[in-house]
């Protein structure tokens, strides 16, 4: 399939994209990697009559540390960049390990970080491991500036709280604390598919070792990402074993509702859901006792 015609702009500043943006609202779209929107077209089920592309802003891209404790990334910034930079590796070890997961080295190539997130699949990795780091991030446009909690700006699947005339700019994470361990895992069918589920686990730690707090966010496991609020608050001021890692993963599995599909039925996604989640919890906390 062609996608159905459409303008095509180039833009050469920030502040032209936005303006953009405000002229034509829904009716326009930005182009970062293409890798969702550009199919999306070819099938037309995107019809959007201005292509905005965003690539030329060079500003937008790049990792940077925000202060001592956190790490901000530009929109633009491409998964393959974000796997080959160390200091992503130091401080952001969760979304690191996640990030092989996502597709193949092709798609990781050209795909960005703000895309995926503007994009809200539900089965994405990246809108989990945002809200399991309880992220924020920047949106602009021409009316000004506004930050976004991860918890306030997934709102089902394929939509974020965006306004027509917003660009998704910046994600702020918070550097991995001391005395923590982060952990990704997921099935998927084949290496690069869509996850049939993943989990993403933070357990950060107490001098005498035990948990100070935990964080459990799934992918493919509802609308959008889902935050376990009752697994994660379930760990806190207690010492991590077996028992509780069992009990986090049978609370997850009663708070998320996946929708099963051709690849995995709704039981076994839950089943899969509490198995990596025990998995993953059981590593993290084992990380943050070793110091990383
Ligand atoms: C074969 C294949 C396998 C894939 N597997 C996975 C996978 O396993 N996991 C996964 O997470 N993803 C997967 N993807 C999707 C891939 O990660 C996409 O790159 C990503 O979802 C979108 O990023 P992009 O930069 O390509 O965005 P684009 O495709 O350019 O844009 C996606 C949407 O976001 C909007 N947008 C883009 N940037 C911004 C911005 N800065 N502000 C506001 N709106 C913006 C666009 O207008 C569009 O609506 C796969 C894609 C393919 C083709």
């Amino acid at each position: 399939m062609k996608p159905a015609p459409f303008r095509y702009v180039a833009a050469r500043s920030l502040e032209q994209a936005l303006q953009l943006k405000a002229a034509h609202g829904d009716e326009a779209r930005f182009l970062a990697g293409g890798q969702s929107l550009v199919p999306t077209m070819n099938f037309r089920l995107t019809q959007p009559a201005l292509l905005i592309d965003i690539n030329p802003l060079t500003a937008c891209a790049g990792v940077q540390q925000s202060g001592a404790r956190s790490v901000r990334i530009g929109a633009l910034t491409r998964y393959r960049t974000l796997e080959r930079d160390a200091e992503t590796a130091r401080n952001l070890p969760l979304l690191r390990e996640a990030l092989p997961h996502i597709a193949h080295p092709q798609i990781r190539n050209r795909g960005t970080i703000g895309g995926n997130l503007a994009h809200a699949d539900p089965a994405s990795e990246m809108p989990a491991i945002v809200l399991a780091l309880a992220g924020r991030l920047r949106a602009q446009s021409v009316r000004g500036e506004r930050w976004i909690a991860a918890a306030e700006f997934f709102k089902g699947a394929l939509t974020t709280a965006l306004e027509p005339d917003e660009m998704l700019t910046e994600v702020e994470l918070p550097a991995a604390p001391p005395r923590s361990g982060a952990c990704f895992m997921e099935v998927a069918r084949r290496r690069g598919d869509f996850a049939i589920i993943g989990v993403a686990c933070t357990v950060e730690l107490d001098g005498d070792g035990s948990c100070r707090q935990a964080r459990i966010a799934l992918c493919n496991a509802g609308d959008g990402p889902i935050f376990a609020r009752a697994a994660s608050a379930s760990l806190a001021g207690r010492s991590i074993g077996a028992a509780e890692t069992a009990a986090a993963a049978a609370l997850v599995q009663g708070e998320i509702d996946p929708g099963g599909n051709v690849h995995a039925s709704r039981d076994y996604q839950r089943h899969i859901a509490g198995v990596l989640t025990a998995r993953a919890l059981k590593t993290a906390n084992e990380r943050a006792q070793r110091g990383h």
